[in-house]
């Protein structure tokens, strides 16, 4: 899922600033489960907007709305009507959502009110762990299962460096080393001989290095 932290309410303050009216719009998609852009993220934000607006006294007007997904035009297309009477919308929705809100209502200026930080995994409840960068062309095959683009801060696709000490990073000592993590991973599914390879340098072409990419699936064209 993709993984979003509220950006700072001071910042957040100071983008909606000149404006009296705004829409706040949550996402009932990934944002929701990562706690940072679900409906009670809404509910928590405009209170506290409101709050902070009072004191400075210059009460502003919060539509609430929490869309099943951002990011999609069937959802989103509805609050056209409700948009006409605001100044602005400050979306707490992945970037996908802010941007989408900007395509369909580009008479609306969308504000982020999110950091869209990366496709991660829950490894304990409220913790989420980066685990894949979308690089396009995926390794995990060979790496048994484990992302060396996400997660060795290297990106390396030989490893490891010399700096990995006690399975931790040299980078980070709070994290794993991701090529210590392969090498036991392999190790266990009898898949070593992997390790005996040296791998091409990658084509970066697939990731965002070429520009946006698209996908279109031809089947569900038919
Ligand atoms: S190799 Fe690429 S596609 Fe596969 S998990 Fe890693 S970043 Fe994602
Ligand atoms: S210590 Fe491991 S995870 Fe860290 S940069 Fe080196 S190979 Fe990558």
């Amino acid at each position: 899922m993709i993984v979003a932290d509220r950006k700072p309410l001071d910042e957040i303050l100071n983008s909606i600033k000149d404006c009296d009216r705004i829409m706040l719009a949550g996402c009932g998609g990934c944002v929701t489960i990562c706690f940072s852009g679900g409906a009670k993220a809404v509910q928590l934000l405009a209170s506290q907007i409101k709050i902070a607006r009072k004191k400075q006294d210059r009460p502003i007007e919060i539509i609430e709305v929490t869309p099943e997904r951002q990011c999609e035009y069937e959802f989103i297309d509805a609050l056209a009507e409700d948009l006409k009477s605001v100044d602005a919308v400050l979306s707490i929705a992945c970037g996908v959502g802010v941007q989408a809100m900007t395509e369909r209502h580009p008479d609306t200026v969308t504000l982020p009110g999110l950091n869209t930080k990366f496709m991660g995994y829950p490894v304990e409840h409220a913790l989420w762990d980066e685990r894949c960068a979308g690089c396009g062309d995926c390794v995990l095959e060979w790496t048994g299962g484990i992302c060396p683009i996400a997660r060795c801060a290297k990106k390396l696709l030989n490893g490891p460096c010399g700096g990995s000490a006690d399975g931790v990073c040299e980078v980070d000592k709070e994290l794993p080393c991701a090529w210590q993590l392969i090498y036991d991973r392999l190790k266990k599914i009898g898949k070593l001989d992997n390790l005996k390879k040296i791998r091409e340098p990658k084509d970066w072409r697939t990731s965002t290095n070429a520009g946006q990419r698209k996908i279109k699936f031809e089947e569900a064209m038919l």
